[in-house]
């Protein structure tokens, strides 16, 4: 499968960072790896035009579950796709957390994202709470198993193992722990989707990637890529880490 560099941009940018777009793309005119950058809402259009030839993909960082109406302020998977999106994030912890988002919540999300074409990019993660408790797995496993619909396949699914407690906090778990969550994950996807499905979905770290630890995290195994947010902002942030990516092939 081919590996994927993923940044969040959360709710930052506006038209003046669309110049870090055009440097990423100019820096990675063949990249061997997969790039993607959601950007906020306001950017996707413009900078899927301006990528439109280029290997930067562009998602979105959120979308709604149904297919249009009556839902102010919110945007339609379709819509993103008629933006020029290829993918959308959905289930991130700051969603989870500050719209209080369930698991059926996002599980219709992404199954709104499949409809619509896009990769649907499914977060999961424990708090430290969780983890202090020694309940991560038992956390992820449900997780997984509400949050992912039945469309699922390898071609339009993503899993982002986020621990909550990582996130824009440089702080890191451990290599070991990160390799048993993202044994767990693939494991459980074999379970539900089968072996060949599982081994081809992309299952991403994210939190507190930086080009400083992006190499040690990549050689993990299970670790397809990453969900980068910060270090996603700027061009020559994000191209160390997708050459750190390149080089662990
Ligand atoms: C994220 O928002 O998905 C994320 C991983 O953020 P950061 O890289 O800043 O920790």
């Amino acid at each position: 499968m081919r590996k994927l560099a993923a940044g969040n941009w959360k709710m930052n940018g506006t038209r003046a960072a669309l110049s870090e777009l055009e440097a990423l793309a100019q820096a990675h005119p063949t990249p061997s790896v997969d790039i993607l950058i959601c950007p906020p809402a306001t950017l996707v259009q413009p900078a899927a035009a301006l990528l439109a030839d280029a290997a930067v993909a562009i998602g979105g960082q959120d979308c709604h579950m149904a297919r249009a109406g009556a839902h102010t302020g919110d945007i339609a998977a379709a819509q993103l796709a008629d933006a020029g999106a290829t993918a959308v994030i959905v289930g991130h912890s700051e969603r989870r957390e500050d719209h209080g988002e369930t698991s059926d919540v996002v599980r219709e999300k992404a199954n709104a994202a499949h409809d619509a074409g896009l990769i649907a990019v499914i977060c999961v993660g424990e708090t430290l709470a969780e983890r202090d408790a020694g309940h991560t797995l038992d956390v992820i496993g449900a997780q997984l198993a509400a949050s992912l619909p039945e469309t699922c396949t390898a071609a339009n699914t993503v899993i982002a193992y986020e621990p909550v407690w990582a996130i824009g906090t440089g702080k890191m778990p451990t290599l070991d722990q990160i390799a048993e969550v993202h044994g767990f994950l693939r494991d459980t996807l074999a379970a539900r989707f089968g072996d060949s499905e599982a081994a081809g979905m992309r299952l991403l770290y994210g939190g507190s990637v930086k080009a400083t630890n992006a190499a040690e995290i990549f050689a993990v195994a299970n670790v397809d890529g990453a969900l980068v947010g910060g270090a996603s902002l700027r061009e020559d942030d994000f191209s160390q880490i997708i050459s750190a990516l390149q080089d662990a092939l």
